[in-house]
């Protein structure tokens, strides 16, 4: 008989609870550092409409590098395939925030995940338009999939992040350096920071991936979010370069696409089935949530929701 969901959802939180603050929180953004290490919280919304949580599933976190699945899908949306001449899709094998490469591949960031690739892919949702215009357009895109009206930006944590994001700066001047950033560095990541520091809940969040699970089309709304061809490479993407330097040990030990941010949550998608949305904010040495990938490799393993 297949588990159940409620039933597996509710037993892997009644685990983590002994995990409970396990990792480091990230501090390199001031405004981070201050969250408590201590909150847990899990949601899946599966493609049929069922929904089971557990813990802190309810309590808004900064989705810091979630926001580049969304970002990601606005961009493909505007510049379709044209966007690969501007950002590859191979794994980088290197920290979130890197520059080593840049160099040697004339600045053309090796995916959209990593922070460089995100940089430009937030290039591209700018063009023809104005910084403030660019965010309200993320902004609402997120509202709008997490059926959450009152979704926000937590500006203290996007002046958190202005004012120390030197490598970002770094990243963002090199490529305009190499003519991969069309639009002023300072618009650009001031529309970065800010589509990082949106507050979403891990129901909120499972809820707008779903149409990830689901070739593109929003199961419960009905909407076409983006083409079936998109939402493929969207979670191949995912797949492959997610969690930097972790990927292949994310893939090996969840075998679903998923894409990790420095907040502590986890975006994983379960194609025709599931999204599934976990937060922890203690992270691992890569950068992702320690307690959030160990609580969706036994609620995979559990489910046997694998994509191989
Ligand atoms: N806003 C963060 C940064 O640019 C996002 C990084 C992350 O979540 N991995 O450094």
């Amino acid at each position: 008989m297949p588990a159940d969901l409620a039933d597996v959802v509710a037993e892997v939180g009644r685990e983590m609870e002994a995990h409970r603050g396990e990792g480091r929180v990230a501090d390199y953004i001031p405004a981070l550092a201050r969250v408590d290490a201590r909150r847990f919280g899990l949601a899946v919304v599966t493609c049929d409409g069922r929904t089971a949580e557990y813990g802190d599933a309810w309590v808004p976190f900064s989705i810091q590098s979630i926001s580049k699945v969304f970002t990601l899908t606005l961009a493909l949306k505007r510049q379709g395939e044209a966007l690969w001449t501007r950002v590859g899709r191979e794994p980088s094998g290197s920290r979130f925030n890197s520059i080593v490469q840049l160099e040697a591949e004339r600045g053309v960031p090796r995916n959209p995940f990593i922070n460089a690739g995100a940089i430009v892919v937030t290039d591209v949702v700018l063009d023809g338009r104005g910084f403030d215009a660019a965010v309200a357009d993320i902004r609402d895109t997120l509202r709008e999939l997490a059926d959450a009206p009152n979704l926000d930006i937590d500006t203290e944590v996007a002046r958190s992040e202005a004012a120390t994001g030197f490598r970002n700066y770094a990243l963002a001047n090199f490529m305009r350096g190499f003519d991969n950033l069309k639009h002023p560095v300072e618009d650009v990541l001031q529309t970065y920071f800010n589509q990082c520091a949106l507050r979403i809940t891990c129901r909120q969040l499972a809820r707008a991936g779903l149409f990830l699970a689901a070739e593109g089309l929003d199961p419960l709304s009905g909407r076409r979010v983006v083409s079936p061809e998109h939402a493929r490479r969207i979670n191949a993407i995912m797949m492959t370069c997610g969690h930097y330097d972790a990927s292949g040990d994310f893939a090996f030990k969840v075998g679903l696409p998923g894409k990790s941010g420095v907040g502590g949550g986890i975006l994983t998608i379960v194609p025709d089935q599931a999204a599934i949305a976990v937060w922890s904010p203690g992270l691992n040495d890569v950068g992702n949530s320690q307690v959030g990938t160990l609580a969706l490799e036994r609620l995979a393993s559990r489910m046997r929701w694998s994509v191989f």
